[in-house]
């Protein structure tokens, strides 16, 4: 169990099974406030072995140093963030990830998440990943054709390597949403109860170079979609694509630096992946960096 102060109360969280407890009659004054943000998010790097139209990863070479690493998590765990997720492009491609999960596990009381397109977690990674890895988050952009369409990879074998990463973590399914997925989220909420899911994450296709953003029409259907879901897999969407859909924040008070920030491959620290401006993380560390980042 890890215990946050914030301005919503007194959090307590335990990595293993994802249980949050918040005592939000609790007022914590301002000066005790945990000072790293919630959630991290790390771009290990920004290599990828797959070439989805919709990726909007950097496609320049970049990849964090693992000493780096190790260090911002024990700052970040240290001054009271709850968890980290590894991404990028592609985390698993990362020469020391296994290692890197290691350490946050052992080292650090964070949570470790991982979001991967999942054609990698099979033994020997698998097996190396096991109780270093509390949460993979894997793509499942539609099933069977469109899914094969979009990634470009055997439907029967994504199916495979879910069940495998399942028997070692909980398990969550992104889908990027655009005009071929928005019409297959039944089938795909069946998928995520039957492999045990904990969550479905709802990612809205953004705009790149290859495709355009997911139009209005798709975002009704997802929005009457979302209404009349009663499944028992609980859904989640970005704050940002959230407009219109009726969520639960319960955290309402710890906004922006303090709930979250996104470090690129090339050690850069900005609001979220999809910002333009950030801040280089220099010899002074990860806090550093974000405190300045707030200053901008
Ligand atoms: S798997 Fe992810 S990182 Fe790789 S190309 Fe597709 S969207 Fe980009």
């Amino acid at each position: 169990m890890k215990t946050r102060l914030g301005p919503d109360g007194l959090h307590i969280f335990d990595r293993r099974t994802g249980l949050n407890v918040l005592f939000n009659e609790v007022q914590v004054e301002e000066s005790k406030w945990s000072s790293a943000p919630r959630q991290v998010s790390l771009a290990l790097t920004n290599l990828c072995d797959l070439h989805c139209a919709y990726c909007y990863a950097p496609k320049h070479r970049a990849m964090l140093s693992a000493d780096a690493i190790a260090d911002w998590l024990i700052e970040i765990d240290q001054a009271g963030s709850l968890g980290v997720g590894f991404g990028g492009g592609e985390p698993t491609l990362h020469a020391q990830f296994a290692e890197i999960c290691s350490h946050a596990a052992k080292k650090t009381k964070l949570a470790v998440t991982l979001t991967t397109h999942g054609h990698r977690l099979r033994a020997p990674l698998l097996d190396k990943l096991n109780g270093n890895v509390h949460f993979i988050r894997v793509s499942v952009d539609g099933v069977r054709e469109t899914y094969e369409n979009n990634r470009g990879r055997p439907y029967a074998s994504l199916l495979a390597r879910l069940r495998d990463a399942r028997a070692q973590a909980q398990l969550g399914i992104n889908i990027v949403i655009n005009d071929q997925t928005v019409d297959e989220l039944d089938e795909l909420s069946e998928l995520a109860h039957e492999i045990d899911a904990s969550e479905i994450l709802l990612l809205p296709q953004r705009a790149t170079s290859s495709v355009g953003a997911a139009s209005d029409a798709v975002g009704r259907k997802m929005s009457h979609w979302v209404a009349g879901y009663n499944g028992r897999v609980r859904l989640a969407i970005s704050e940002e694509s959230s407009g219109g859909l009726m969520t639960c924040d319960p955290l309402p008070l710890e906004k922006a630096l303090r709930s979250y920030v996104h470090v690129t491959a090339s050690g850069v620290v900005k609001v979220n992946s999809y910002a333009t401006d950030g801040v280089n993380i220099g010899a002074e560390g990860l806090l550093a960096a974000i405190h300045q980042l707030g200053m901008l």
